[in-house]
């Protein structure tokens, strides 16, 4: 069979990109061997999220192997990598160093995509060569990783993931580093009272309509909802920005909506940055660690429909320029929060100062 009939075949449901259907239709078998997403996003022109949705399809349809390769932070060589996330562990060995360390999500963990040998066969000859090649500028303390790639975290955080492979999850004994990411904390003021106005069934109705919002105002901005405790949502961005601009669009949205009984809902936002560790809770990917339980505290502190977030949120270079932009008015104040060392710097974005 054709290559481009057997992708038109499997691909039926899911429709590929123009460019990358006819990138992939003609492109040698040497090419399909770890494709670098960002790399071909740049020479396609088009959106690596985009990519990554379509190449995700295609692994789940069969025609490519997704694999994540975990590169020695001593030497950048690649000892090992999984095709499965669920296979990765908290450290893995580099025998060339002959050391251990520790992986990290955002950092070490490089996502590559290569043909199914059933849709195309990569020659054995490009795969020897790539590892000599690799041992070799090892030994020359020469070997990088790609300026650019796709990182363990980025596809990890990628809806498509979580919708086709959602189930895949780290053996509970095992934990991942993240370096960076952005976590936004919502709840609804007031959601007590509202139980005990409008009865359970009512209010749920009500709270299920505010989840939609929500979990789609994080999905457009690139995040995903990581779960929901209560009333409450937890979602977790690559970018800060991100993390803004989903709590702005429900701000919005919650702002212009009045729900019958109970009025306009009040959302209390909270959210704060850095790093965290990746685990498996309850069979869904979790984010642990000293960010995410400030996240959860700035949030608890917010008393009426506003967003409050740390300095770190507000030293972001897109977040400044999302506040420029909106011409955005800041309250400051230094907080201190149980569980927490030391004064921390929040700002307030109010409601009412956000038209
Ligand atoms: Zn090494």
């Amino acid at each position: 069979m054709q290559r481009s009939e057997a992708i038109t075949e499997k691909m039926a449901q899911h429709p590929l990109t123009p460019v990358l259907f006819n990138w992939l239709s003609a492109s040698p078998p040497d090419n399909l061997f770890r494709v670098n997403l960002k790399s071909l996003a740049g020479a396609l022109l088009v959106d690596y999220r985009v990519l990554l949705s379509d190449f995700l399809q295609m692994v789940s349809a069969g025609l490519f192997n997704l694999s994540w390769e975990f590169h020695c932070t001593h030497c950048n060589a690649i000892p090992g990598f999984k095709h499965h996330f669920g296979e990765l562990k908290s450290e893995g060995f580099c025998e060339l160093c002959d050391l251990s360390f520790r992986n990290t999500l955002d950092k070490n963990i490089e996502v590559t995509f290569t043909a199914h040998p059933s849709f195309v066969n990569i020659p054995n000859g490009v795969v020897t060569r790539f590892r000599e090649d690799m041992i070799q500028s090892v030994k020359e303390r020469r070997y990088h990783m790609p300026e650019k790639f796709l990182s363990g975290l980025e596809c990890l955080a990628n809806e498509k993931f979580r919708e086709l492979f959602g189930d895949q999850v780290l053996s509970t004994q095992e934990s991942l580093a993240v370096e960076t990411a952005s976590f936004l904390f919502t709840d609804i003021k007031g959601s007590t009272q509202m139980y005990s106005d409008f009865g359970d069934a009512k209010s749920y109705e009500i709270v299920r309509e505010h989840f939609k919002i929500l979990f789609s105002a994080i999905e457009r901005n690139n995040g995903i909802v990581v779960k929901t405790i209560g009333d409450a949502v937890m979602g977790s961005f690559l970018s800060s920005a991100d993390a803004l601009n989903a709590a702005l669009a429900a701000q919005q949205e919650f702002s212009a909506r009045q729900y019958n009984q109970a009025g306009y809902l009040k959302i209390k936002m909270g959210i704060h940055a850095g790093s965290a560790i990746v685990v498996n809770l309850n069979n869904s990917v979790d984010y642990f660690g000293n960010t995410v339980n400030l996240a959860a505290r700035v949030q608890a502190s917010v008393d009426d429909h506003d967003i409050r977030f740390t300095r770190r949120i507000l030293d972001d270079v897109g977040v400044q320029g999302i506040l420029k932009a909106r011409r955005a008015r800041l309250l400051h104040r230094t907080m201190q929060f149980k569980g927490i060392n030391g004064p921390v710097d929040v700002y307030t974005l109010r409601a009412a100062a956000m038209t």
